[in-house]
């Protein structure tokens, strides 16, 4: 696949269209409530019984028949007999009789006779004196309920009351297929009594790194050794765009070692992103690796420049290991055949930026969630950016200030500048045909938060 392409040059637009035409979103599993967050619904999911499902309280108080309440004031209160208490989650009701009155808490069942709720602040709470504050805990005073109350102002019918079916009546659309759910609408769900629901899933992606120069943080580096960041921050991004991530730790440049690597993690893949190993250096793993299967490519785009796309065949997988263990069919795995990969460039800040360029839509595009790209604004540039290579789309480190529209530079165009990655906040677009931008010009900047 590699041969065919070598010497082709593409285009950012290419590059990602390739990948996004070749990628459908993921098929949908019924999932918990909480695994669910972040995914997209695919059933339009109806409100089974009404919301709330009863006549209840919205207020600590009293409930009353409303004609005993009429004319009440500060030197007139209507004196009520208390005949019960009804608690949240009570299941049994006092019947509130001409002159009567039951306590009642936010949440309760409105108790039958009752057609309104006087809050305890418009009462004296059976203290016989002023009105008062709240109530004391049950607990605390168990004859709390019996005596009398004064009620120093008059409520109407159903006044402090939550009407059944207020939030959302019985048969109603509670949400449709498309959305995305995020706290409230788990919520909605769980309100409506929905344990489960059909979404598309996270898609799992495994974030590979290779190099033989790599260490992983928390240990000490020998001689021409550095810590690997790409893994970590890969699979970060991918975490924040949606997937559910899993890091490999970084393989040595040896083929057969990441080959064999990447095709034990095909089990638990819907996508594999590897950094490093892409270019055109005598220890280029992953090209040499996988160049059946994976088109490397030549991008106009800085940073960047090499990429690499394609599938690896999960069958070639279980082909090997059914040699391995005397060819039991069954061994076969039931994901889909073919694991899309993402091969990234190793220089850390051409990774984020591929990764953000490619991978981003492509996760987003496997949850079948909207958008799939980021925002992009027009900001004017705080200095000039010179220098911009003649045919090649590049994507310089910026922090954009909405509230002034403006975006400053942060590092230059080195690839290995990850302090200034960090402190960048934004990508400044440069076109292709653009090879300088005075500075005050507008730019297209990519916000990243
Ligand atoms: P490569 O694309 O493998 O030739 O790597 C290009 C540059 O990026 C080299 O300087 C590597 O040491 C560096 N690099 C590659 N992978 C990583 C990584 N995982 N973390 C940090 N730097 C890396
Ligand atoms: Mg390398």
């Amino acid at each position: 696949m590699s041969s065919g392409t070598a010497d082709r040059v593409w285009s950012v637009s290419e590059h990602l269209d390739n990948i996004l035409r070749q990628l459908k979103p993921l098929e949908p599993i019924e999932l918990q409530l909480l695994d669910a967050q972040g995914c997209v619904l695919v059933e339009d999911v109806m409100v089974p019984v009404a919301l709330p499902p009863f006549e209840n309280s919205s207020m600590d108080g009293y409930a009353v028949r409303t004609t005993d309440t009429q004319g009440a004031d500060a030197s007139h209160p209507a004196v009520l007999t208390v005949v019960g208490d009804v608690a949240a989650g009570s299941g049994e009701l006092p019947t509130v009789g001409p002159g009567q009155t039951a306590r009642i808490m936010t949440g309760a069942p409105l108790p039958p006779g009752a057609e309104a709720v006087v809050p305890v602040e418009w009462t004296d709470g059976g203290t016989g004196g002023a009105p008062v504050v709240g109530m004391p805990a049950a607990s605390r005073s168990p004859d709390a309920v019996g005596g009398e109350i004064r009620v120093y102002r008059p409520v109407g019918r159903g006044d402090h009351v939550r009407a059944r079916g207020s939030d959302v009546a019985a048969g109603e659309l509670a949400l449709s297929a498309g959305t995305v759910l995020g706290p409230p609408q788990i919520a909605l769900l769980a309100a409506v009594g929905r344990a489960t629901v059909r979404v598309r899933p996270r898609p799992r992606v495994v974030v590979v790194s290779t190099g033989s120069e790599l260490v992983p943080p928390g240990e000490e580096l020998g001689p021409g050794r550095i810590h690997d960041s790409n893994s970590y921050m890969l699979t970060a991004a991918a975490r924040e765009a949606g997937a559910q991530s899993y890091r490999v730790g970084a393989v040595a440049d040896d083929a057969e070692t990441f080959r064999a690597t990447v095709e034990d993690q095909l089990i638990r893949a819907d996508l594999v992103v590897t950094s490093g190993g892409v270019s055109v250096g005598a220890y280029d793993v992953v090209k040499e690796a996988l160049g059946e299967e994976i088109d490397f490519r030549k991008l106009a785009m800085q940073p960047g420049k090499p990429q690499g796309f394609g599938f690896i065949d999960v069958g070639a997988r279980a082909e090997a290991e059914g040699e391995g263990d005397g060819g039991d069919a069954e061994a076969a795995p039931p994901e889909p055949e073919r694991t899309p990969l993402i091969a990234l460039p190793g220089n850390p800040v051409s990774a984020y930026v591929s990764f953000e360029v490619f991978v981003r839509p492509a996760i987003r595009t496997l949850m079948g969630v909207e958008p799939v790209f980021r925002t992009t604004v027009r900001a004017v540039c705080e200095g000039e950016l010179t220098s911009s290579p003649k045919g090649r789309r590049q994507f310089l480190r910026g922090r954009h200030d909405p509230s002034s529209g403006r975006v400053t530079p942060v590092g230059g165009a080195g690839s290995h500048l990850v302090k200034a990655l960090a402190h960048a906040n934004a990508l400044i677009v440069v076109p292709e045909d653009t090879t300088e931008v005075p500075a005050g010009s507008e730019v297209d900047v990519v916000l990243l938060d």
